[in-house]
């Protein structure tokens, strides 16, 4: 279950079994400053690394975590995943992936949003976590679907498997056009996702659209866990691309197996 943050609380939890820490950082009790305040999460963003730096140890810390057990996706907009191990934590991004997961104990997988959607995997019974992030490409291209994929190929029955889905720009705020309209209808084969809004203009639903992917995969719907917050409509919590522009900071979504 997701348990509501509060007051200057670094991470938004998943709380799924003892054995995972899980959790999506929110943007408060941080040391960045404007446009990056207070807890920006990600170097690529302009923000100063030392501040990224705490500020990562803050929101890790806040789960028992530190830096030195991370493992991070490059991001490119795709549906590439790789598995991880030690060996990849506390090192540079991961290229070419928007998806890592991994079964070694105190190794965390983390991804960087700030409106794409962050999902979180865990089977706690077989050992495996997976983080993954989900713009409208990536969802397009069926991310949360192989990254489900790539655990049952480890062996992980896809009934095993619970899904949590994170803060991320809502239905309510993320107009789409034309194109995107045509990319999700032809991954879906459905636009149910999609809500006429103006002419040649919908209404995204990248939560429904990532739960249809999980479902189709195998996940039990009510294995799966949707936040329901959209980050645009919520600036005390959340940075949005959308809401603030290219300057502003990143949450960063992590899980981790505990040793
Ligand atoms: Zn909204």
């Amino acid at each position: 279950m997701w348990q509501m943050p509060h007051d200057e609380d670094p991470v938004l939890r998943w709380a799924i079994d003892p054995r995972i820490a899980a959790g999506v950082s929110t943007r408060r009790g941080g040391v960045s400053t404007s446009p990056y305040a207070s807890l920006n999460w990600s170097y690529a963003v302009g923000d100063d690394p030392e501040r990224v730096a705490e500020n990562r140890r803050r929101a890790l810390g806040a789960l028992g975590l530190n830096p030195a057990q991370l493992a991070v996706a490059g991001q490119v907009h795709g549906a590439a995943l790789a598995r991880v191990g030690a060996s990849e934590a506390g090192g540079r991004p991961v290229p070419g992936v928007d998806g890592l997961y991994t079964s070694e104990a105190g190794t965390a997988v983390a991804v960087a949003v700030a409106d794409c959607v962050p999902v979180l995997l865990a089977a706690p019974d077989h050992g495996w976590v997976a983080a993954v992030h989900a713009g409208w490409r990536g969802t397009a291209q069926g991310i949360a679907r192989r990254a489900v994929e790539a655990l049952v190929a480890e062996g992980v029955p896809a009934s095993a498997i619970w899904a949590a889905i994170g803060p991320s720009i809502g239905p309510c705020c993320y107009e789409v056009d034309a194109p995107v309209w045509e990319a999700m209808t032809a991954a879906f084969g459905s636009d149910r996702m999609l809500v006429p809004n103006r002419p040649g203009h919908w209404r995204l639903d990248l939560w429904l659209a990532n739960q249809m992917a999980l479902e189709a995969a195998g996940i039990l719907p009510g294995h799966i866990e949707l936040l329901g917050w959209c980050t645009a409509c919520h600036p005390e919590w959340f940075f949005s691309y959308r809401r603030d522009g290219a300057r502003s900071g990143r949450m960063g979504g992590f899980i981790c197996r505990l040793p």
